[in-house]
């Protein structure tokens, strides 16, 4: 309400370029949605199909990424998380939803659970903003099927860190449906591991198809 309001008062500069609008204006956007993302969404490198190349394995069966974290969608997904800037998650739905194919029309959309303390910091559940509107342009059903256990944090934890605590992260908050594909959405991959342990959750529970949909790959620095 109060961003909606500040956004009408004061509109916002684009993230890349700075002209005044949106945080996202429809140039830049176009710039990002005609930059298809071909790599393997796991390990960066190029090659194989659906998103995950022949050397990696992954409970999902197809993925999709925009981009890379670098540049307007760095920007933007910096601003969102860490400056709160909430109105940033529409152009980031967007973006995200414009990279999917035609799917099922009985796919749900299942958001990664945020971290609590980061949804206190922010006042927002970022990753929940973006699935319900990437369910909302798709026509599909959104619904929360995952929780997490404990609150640990992963931001500055090493690796190694990241995979244990991924893989005791989540939980069943309601039961899969059997005869329904799953789509999980996530902001960031980053080693991968908290998509693959939700993802690991669904196929366990039963799902017989289950997808990845993520805004940036962070390149790693290890
Ligand atoms: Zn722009
Ligand atoms: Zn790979």
């Amino acid at each position: 309400m109060i961003d909606s309001l500040l956004g009408f008062i004061a509109p916002h500069p684009c993230f890349e370029c700075g002209k005044l609008g949106r945080p996202l204006c429809s140039n830049c956007k176009y710039n990002i949605e005609s930059e298809s993302f071909a790599a393997c969404i796991i390990c960066g490198r190029a090659g194989g199909k659906n998103g995950i190349c022949i050397s990696c394995r992954a409970p999902y069966s197809r993925a999709w990424c925009v981009g890379e974290r670098t540049d307007a969608l760095l920007r933007l997904i910096d601003a969102f998380k860490f400056e709160r800037a909430k109105a940033c998650y529409r152009p980031l739905a967007d973006v995200l939803g414009g990279c999917l194919p035609e799917l099922p029309s009985n796919t749900i959309v299942v958001p990664i659970p945020a971290v609590a303390s980061h949804v206190r910091q922010r006042g927002y559940d970022h990753t929940l903003l973006i699935s319900r509107r990437v369910a909302k342009l798709g026509g599909f059903e959104h619904r929360s099927v995952l929780a997490r256990k404990t609150s640990s944090k992963q931001l500055g934890a090493s690796r190694r860190d990241r995979i244990a605590q991924a893989k005791q992260a989540f939980r069943l908050d309601s039961p899969i449906a059997s005869n329904r594909p799953y789509l999980i959405v996530d902001d960031i991959i980053t080693t991968g591991s908290t998509l693959h342990y939700a993802a690991q959750i669904l196929k366990d529970a039963g799902a017989p198809e289950v997808w990845v949909a993520v805004v940036a790959r962070q390149v790693s620095t290890e």
